[in-house]
This record gives C-alpha cells, structure tokens and sequence, in this order.
C-alpha cells in the first residue's frame, strides 16, 4: 500500500449520519476514515494475485470432478470449491500454503484436504 486517502463520502470520520439521524459506521472505508491508495506495480501484483488463485480454483475444480464418481460428484466438487474459498477468506496462512503445494505438483492431497477441510467446518458449524 502506498498510502492512505481520506474516505471522500464520510469525511475521514468513519461514520455517517443518516437520514433519520442515528449515526451509523461508514461501510465502504470500514469506518476507518481513510481508503487504500496503491501504486500501479502494486496494482499488477494484486490482478497477478487474483488472476493465480483464479486459475488454481479451476485447477481443484477440474481435479475434483475426475477423482469424484457417481451420484455424488457435484456435491464432492462444491465442497471442494467452496473449501477453496473459505480457506481463503477465513485461513490465508494456509491458504497460502496450499498455493504452494498446488505449485509443487501436490493437486490430488490439496483436492482432498480442501474437502476434508470444508467438511470439518461445516461440522463445527461454519
Ligand atoms: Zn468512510
């Protein structure tokens, strides 16, 4: 990040008020007064970024859909992307790592982990 901007909408205060007088957090900076500024090589690698984990979930997809059979392959596939997905909003760490261990070729025990790993949270209750 290269530096903040004051957020235009709420001032920089983080809050608003609204039309019928209560005050409420400003959503769009977070109620933290200020937005991100990025520079342009900050900008590329963040597309970079997204452009990656783009192409891995496609990878776990297509994985997925060949290790699963029978009536239970879209219910397998689902499970695995919406792992993908928690995992990395919820657990970037890891979800970093499993990057890495799709980067070393590891696709068949990320598929499968990411299973496991969204079974387990659906178990604990999300
Ligand atoms: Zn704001």
């Amino acid at each position: 990040m290269a530096g903040k901007r004051t957020h235009r909408y709420c001032g920089g205060k983080g809050w608003i008020t609204l039309t019928s007088g209560a005050e409420a957090t400003c959503q769009p900076c977070g109620g933290k007064g200020w937005t991100p500024v990025y520079t342009a090589a900050e900008r590329a690698e963040m597309d970079a970024q997204r452009k990656r984990e783009t192409k891995a979930a496609e990878t776990c997809e297509r994985r997925a859909r060949e290790i699963a059979t029978g009536s239970s392959r879209d219910g397998y596939v689902r499970v695995v992307q919406m792992g993908f997905w928690h995992l990395r909003e919820h657990a970037p760490e890891r979800f970093a790592t499993m990057l890495r261990s799709l980067d070393a070729g590891r696709l068949d025990d990320v598929v499968k982990a990411l299973h496991a790993y969204f079974i387990g949270q659906r178990d604990a209750g999300l």
